[in-house]
């Protein structure tokens, strides 16, 4: 164990094996019984005939019932709720990037535990009161706002609220405000630096920034690398979701080796999203998480949807906490073109092998002859000028990569920077035009 003051929940964060998941178990079974106070759950546990006291174990949570979208929309938009309205202070909405909208229902105490998961993560990636912390994402309905604010409030962090959007404002509160530390969604990081170099802003020479918070949207290794290399900072990895609050849910530590999910907050399981049964560690499958210590709402085994893979659950950091692999996708993010499935994760991963690329790209999947086909536009990255040749043959090279990765020919289209339309909130990535999902 590193030296106490690298923890901010000592008692949590550095637990062994046995003791995390003797917490677990007291957790699972204070959760189901508290869950019988949701109409949702109390039938489906009297129907299954479900009692706290058949929770022995951290896997006896096989046992209990799946929780999907879909049972959040059915409810929608209070029916899952374990406590009576009166008791909640706030609400969310799922931001659909996916289908409807969901509500997610909140009590004092769980606005409270949400803050100190988001501490937690913040200050384990060195931050610390006398850090100023710029939250650059959408604020509202989108977690990611309320959800970073409150926690870096709570690490004592002089917060800024400059929310996404108005880039030349958020670069002269960088500079003036003397940022530390910036939460964004990757994308928008890139933005910012687009803006800085049109300014002739070095974020090296000219800000005091030390450590990015990045997520809400899956990125690729490649991509954090690029970011760092531009920022001249490192950029840490947060996963999170409205349904399991937000962020906080998991973050990389300064190890950068995956992301550790607070298990004292969460049961994690990783299920073939087939048959619904584990898969061994190492192995790809759906994240499924079961909230500990909820009370406006818990979820029990909620099915995220999410793909990833167990990577330990040691780290050199000190703590036990389950380390998982950075998303590849959303299962409904996958691509069936001519009966090959692929991830855009997979197209990002080589378009920024390519130094002469910048980070934003679009697929473009449409139906021409009765076939699938996939355009990639990515813009040239700044200060990249190309003759035709040059262009033809840069273009000729990345098909060819591309090719071997997902195993069909896409047509690439290479754009001046600034061409494609830009996003201050998650990305827009895929753009499906294909006529049989019209
Ligand atoms: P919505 O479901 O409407 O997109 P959320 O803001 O709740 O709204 O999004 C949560 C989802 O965002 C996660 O289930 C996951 O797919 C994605 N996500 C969040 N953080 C990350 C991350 N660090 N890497 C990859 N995907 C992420
Ligand atoms: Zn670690």
């Amino acid at each position: 164990m590193l030296d106490k003051s690298e923890y901010l929940h000592p008692d949590k964060e550095c637990l062994s094996r046995q003791e995390i998941e003797k917490l677990q178990v007291e957790r699972l079974q204070a959760t189901i019984r508290h869950c019988m106070n949701s109409p949702f759950y109390k039938k489906k546990f009297e129907e299954m005939g479900i009692k706290p006291e058949d929770i022995k174990t951290v896997a006896d949570v096989r046992k209990l019932p799946f929780t999907t979208k879909q049972d959040l929309r059915d409810t929608y938009p209070f029916g899952m709720a374990s406590v009576p309205l009166e008791k909640c202070v706030r609400l969310h909405s799922s931001s659909g990037t996916t289908g409807n909208p969901t509500v997610i229902l909140h009590t004092q105490k769980d606005i409270d535990e949400w803050a100190n998961a988001v501490a937690r993560c913040l200050h384990m990636v060195g931050l610390r009161p006398n850090d100023v912390f710029q939250n650059s994402s959408g604020y509202g309905m989108f977690t990611g706002g309320l959800g970073f604010q409150y926690g870096a409030e709570r690490l004592g962090m002089l917060t800024v609220p400059a929310a996404a959007g108005n880039t030349l404002r958020q670069i002269k509160f960088i500079k003036d405000f003397g940022t530390t530390a910036i939460h964004a969604v990757p994308s928008y990081v890139t933005r910012i630096k687009e803006v800085m170099d049109q300014q002739g802003v070095d974020p090296r020479r000219d800000t005091k920034l030390k450590v990015l918070a990045i997520g809400a949207e899956p990125h690729s290794e490649e991509q954090r690398k690029r970011i760092e290399e531009m920022m001249g900072v490192k950029a840490y990895n947060s996963f999170g979701m409205s349904e399991m609050c937000g962020p906080g849910v998991a973050f990389e530590c300064k190890e950068q080796n995956g992301l550790h999910f607070w298990e004292d907050y969460y049961i994690v399981e990783i299920v073939d999203p087939e048959t619904l049964e584990p898969v061994k560690d190492g192995e790809i499958g759906e994240l499924v998480l079961t909230t500990l210590n909820r009370e406006a709402m818990p979820l029990i085994r909620y099915r995220t949807r999410d793909l990833t893979r167990v990577l330990g659950r040691t780290c050199p950091c000190g703590r036990n906490h389950i380390r998982l692999d950075r998303m590849k996708g959303r299962s409904d993010d996958m691509m069936v073109l001519r009966g090959v499935n692929i991830f855009p994760i997979q197209i990002e991963k080589i378009l920024m092998q390519f130094k002469e690329l910048s980070t934003n790209y679009l697929i473009t999947l449409t139906t021409d002859n009765d076939n699938d086909n996939m355009t990639v536009e990515v813009e040239l990255a700044a200060g990249i000028h190309l003759s035709e040749v040059l262009l033809q043959s840069l273009a000729k090279d990345i098909t060819r990569a591309l090719k071997d990765e997902i195993l069909l020919t896409p047509h690439v289209k290479l754009l001046t920077l600034g061409t494609l339309p830009q996003t201050e909130g998650k990305a827009v990535r895929v753009k499906d035009l294909r006529t049989v999902y019209q």
